[in-house]
């Protein structure tokens, strides 16, 4: 029997639900019950009602869905698979932040740890962060964690100044203009899609800066048969197998997230056999850090 089978199998027994991000390896994007970005993954953990779930992306990823599901098991395949971004924002540096500025509001990226998520306001994911900050009132101070480079797109874009932790995502700082610059003269006329995470330079280049999700839509909507993908590239699996008459071109170098490579099959196989490693996370936190989750998830 093949491992795809099995896990099928055992997946089954358990009634679990298995999640995958939609930058992983293309053999677990397809043995997952649902693939999606960080906001659509939030949301199906909060509103599925199985005993169990595994879920396939990097570890604050997995915390989220154990704040959102905790009388679920939630189990991570791969404990090693954690984000360099998320662990920008130390408990330390926020926890001195947030003392000494009183009367700012704290708005974090969901790619932050559970512990931080205890010490801040409100959350966001690039597909509705425009939305969360729209909903904080004019003048109010703001400190946007970890992303530098999110937090400067939605600033100029919103024409809304706020202070911004020098955090980023290695993989897609990776991405020069000079990367863009030349998958567009080697398709030229084809749409440039690139993530919110990039650097403005590289933003400033694309048709559109967006979500994984919102680049998923928008593919699937636009009339151009050509796009050059300006993300991780397991995003591009995706994109191919939904959109057969479309072509994607993926960047050269490749951006790859190693962490989001990190679970294989074997892995998942392993966690359903084993009930392991389960998420772990204080009662505590759990209280504390959905709160700022929840905020966001209201305003959907
Ligand atoms: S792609 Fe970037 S933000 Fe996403 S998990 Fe990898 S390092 Fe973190």
């Amino acid at each position: 029997m093949g491992i795809e089978t099995e896990i099928q199998q055992l997946k089954q027994q358990r009634q679990a639900l298995i999640l995958a991000h939609n930058y992983t390896l293309p053999e677990i994007q397809d043995a997952a019950d649902f693939v999606g970005d960080s906001l659509e993954l939030s949301v199906r953990a909060r509103d599925c009602q199985a005993p169990l779930i595994v879920f396939c992306g990097v570890r604050f990823m997995a915390e989220t869905a154990k704040i959102l599901s905790p009388d679920s098991v939630v189990l991570h395949p791969n404990p090693r698979a954690g984000c360099p971004m998320a662990d920008m924002a130390e408990v330390p540096a926020v926890e001195r932040y947030r003392r000494d500025n009183p009367g700012t509001v704290l708005l974090a990226y969901v790619n932050t740890t559970a512990a931080v998520k205890t010490m801040v306001d409100i959350c966001c994911t690039s597909g509705n962060a425009e939305a969360v900050l729209k909903s904080i009132p004019a003048g109010q101070k703001i400190m946007f964690l970890p992303d530098a480079n999110l937090g400067r797109n939605l600033s100029a874009k919103l024409a809304r100044p706020m202070e911004l932790w020098p955090g980023f995502c290695p993989t897609h700082n990776r991405i020069t203009p000079e990367i863009i610059r030349k998958a567009q003269s080697q398709w030229p006329g084809a749409l440039t899609l690139v993530h919110l995470e990039c650097h403005p330079s590289v933003v400033a280049l694309a048709d559109q800066a967006l979500s994984t999700g919102g680049m998923l839509k928008y593919a699937r909507s636009a009339a151009s048969k050509r796009f050059i993908i300006g993300t991780e590239s397991g995003l591009v699996y995706r994109l191919k197998k939904e959109n057969p008459d479309k072509e994607f071109l993926t960047l050269s170098p490749e951006p790859l997230c190693p962490n989001m490579k990190k679970i294989s099959l074997d892995d998942v196989l392993f966690a359903l056999r084993d009930l392991a490693p389960a998420v772990e996370l204080p009662g505590e936190v759990i209280e504390k850090a959905r709160r700022p989750i929840e905020k966001m998830l209201a305003m959907k």
